[in-house]
């Protein structure tokens, strides 16, 4: 899979607000924020989309959304409540191609986004 830019914000090679970190999980606030709270939680394990993941990844993607509801119940606004969702490729709107979980929060937010 080609490098992406999440692949080097992993390897600390260009700098990102990091919130969280695990093995196989990090955490950092979205540059372009579409609430005000917009974190994407990004496996360190590169796959480009959710299409790619396979039964063997289940844990992983059971990890990311435990590692967002986690930072949620931490932040506080876990009860108030909050949005994770998944874009999958050009319909989807999808642009950095190494999958990702965005968890917005912080608004009420709209039922669409688009
Ligand atoms: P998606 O459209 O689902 O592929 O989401 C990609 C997200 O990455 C967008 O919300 C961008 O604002 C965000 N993004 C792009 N570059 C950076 C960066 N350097 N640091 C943090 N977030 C970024």
């Amino acid at each position: 899979m080609p490098d992406t830019l999440f692949d080097k914000i992993i390897r600390r090679e260009i700098p990102a607000d990091i919130v969280y970190e695990d093995d196989d999980v990090l955490a950092f606030r979205d540059i372009a924020p579409q609430a005000p709270v917009h974190v994407l939680f990004v496996p360190k394990k590169s796959l480009a989309t959710l299409n790619d993941a396979a039964p063997q990844d289940a844990e992983l993607l059971g990890k990311l959304l435990l590692a967002a509801a986690a930072y949620a119940k931490r932040e506080g606004f876990a009860e108030k409540g909050y949005r994770c969702l998944i874009n999958c490729n050009a319909d989807g709107g999808q642009t950095v191609f190494h999958l990702h979980l965005h968890l917005l929060a912080g608004t009420r937010l709209r039922e669409r986004l688009d």
